[in-house]
């Protein structure tokens, strides 16, 4: 991995803890990339997904380099939104001139936008929007986009997931597997693996498993997905008050495991990994979380045969959210805006495979020689 261009380290004055902001590089003088908050978070970590932030943005079409904030902090922790506000505070003056940011693991949209409210920062998109040449504009039509709702959840909860359930079913119907025939086991059931469950249920798809920091839940049959929203709190774990009597109760590591079609991994960092990678049983690995597979577990798997669908191809809706209304590819309604995604998330799954296919590299390789061309034919 390219040295980042710049690190930004944070010590929190009131408790201590560490925080990071890396800036991959700047594109046209920007960057992009959300704040993830969680205990044991290291400056590596931000690092990696920040270089991760810059191919996904370009396959997005948005003209800007990655970055990514970062907290070591239990985003459960009673003041985690103060320590949140402190960071943000510090931050600001990337936030004003460079730094579009928005939620990751462990924070949330609505908490990061109305902290910068009360720092007097109007959106998290701040930089593009002041040096664009319609500001009213943008953040009208930006503060319209954010208020929508999808299922009663906020749009950008939304999006990321139902943009991973369309690269699945681009992925599938490349190697002509039809849904109907299809069982996923997901790991995460927070804003990703939420929506990615309920759209992959919509397409037909049995998800049989769901993992969360409290354990994993499984029915061969298929669980009910809008049961378990409605049983999620607000960090993605579920009560498992009143859940169906013949659901399973499984370790939290078993939805690696499962006999199914497809898993995706929609939580942490490194969740396969070599120790662990000769469980799986799956064919297609759909990226939901940023880096949850170790490049030594991606090559096992490849040497296998299974098809890896890499994070910043599967999980880019979210970054595609901001470009297709900033940039004015939809117009800040439901439809229009999943229309947008849906299509693009599907057509970079099927280019890539495409690709893959036909240069004998990897799903991941060929992503790579995309961005590469996208990078090059923008700055010439
Ligand atoms: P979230 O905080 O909303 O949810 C995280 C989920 O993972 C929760 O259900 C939690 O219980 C579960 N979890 C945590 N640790 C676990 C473990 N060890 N085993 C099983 N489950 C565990 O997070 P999110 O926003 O859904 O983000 C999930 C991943 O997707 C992260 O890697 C994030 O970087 C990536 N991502 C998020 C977005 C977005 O828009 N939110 C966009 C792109 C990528």
């Amino acid at each position: 991995m390219a040295e980042p261009l710049l690190v930004t380290r944070w010590t929190d004055p009131v408790t201590g803890v560490k925080g990071y902001l890396v800036v991959d590089r700047l594109i046209n003088g920007f960057c992009g990339g959300g704040i993830r908050m969680r205990p044991g978070l290291s400056e590596e970590e931000v690092a990696r997904l920040a270089a991760t932030m810059t191919l996904k943005l370009a396959l997005v079409d948005i003209p800007c380099g990655g970055a990514k904030g970062g907290i070591d902090y239990d985003s459960n922790s009673p003041d985690s939104r103060e320590v949140l506000k402190r960071y943000l505070e510090a931050m600001k003056p990337f936030l004003l001139e460079c730094w579009g940011t928005s939620e990751d693991l462990g924070t949330r949209e609505e908490d990061i936008m109305s902290i910068l409210f009360e720092l007097g920062v109007r959106t998290s998109v701040h930089a593009f929007i002041a040096k664009s040449p319609e500001p009213e504009t943008l953040v009208n039509n930006l503060l319209q986009a954010l208020q929508l709702t999808v299922d009663g959840m906020p749009m950008t909860d939304v999006v990321t997931g139902f943009g991973l359930a369309k690269a699945t079913q681009a992925a599938l119907d490349f190697v002509g597997r039809d849904p109907a025939q299809t069982s996923v086991s997901l790991q995460g059931f927070g804003s990703v693996g939420g929506s990615a469950g309920l759209w992959l249920s919509r397409l037909g798809v049995r998800v049989v498993a769901v993992a969360d920091a409290a354990g994993t839940l499984c029915s061969p049959k298929g669980l009910d997905i809008p049961l378990l929203l409605e049983k999620r709190d607000k960090m993605g774990v579920i009560s498992r008050k009143g859940l169906p009597a013949d659901y399973e109760l499984l370790p939290r590591e078993a939805w690696l495991g499962l006999d199914v079609d497809v898993l995706a991994p929609a939580a942490v960092a490194d969740a396969i990994h070599g120790g662990n990678v000769d469980q799986v049983k799956a064919s297609l690995v759909v990226e939901g979380a940023n880096i949850p597979t170790t490049p030594e577990a991606e090559a096992r798997l490849l040497s296998r045969g299974a098809i890896v669908i890499p994070d910043f191809v599967a999980n880019a809706a979210g970054a595609g959210f901001f470009g297709a209304v900033l940039q004015g590819r939809a117009r800040p309604e439901v439809e229009d805006i999943l229309n947008y995604l849906g299509a693009k998330l599907a057509d970079n799954t099927r280019v890539i495979l495409k690709l893959a296919r036909e240069k004998g590299i990897s799903p991941r390789e060929a992503a790579v020689e995309l961005v590469a061309t996208r990078l090059a034919a923008s700055s010439g």
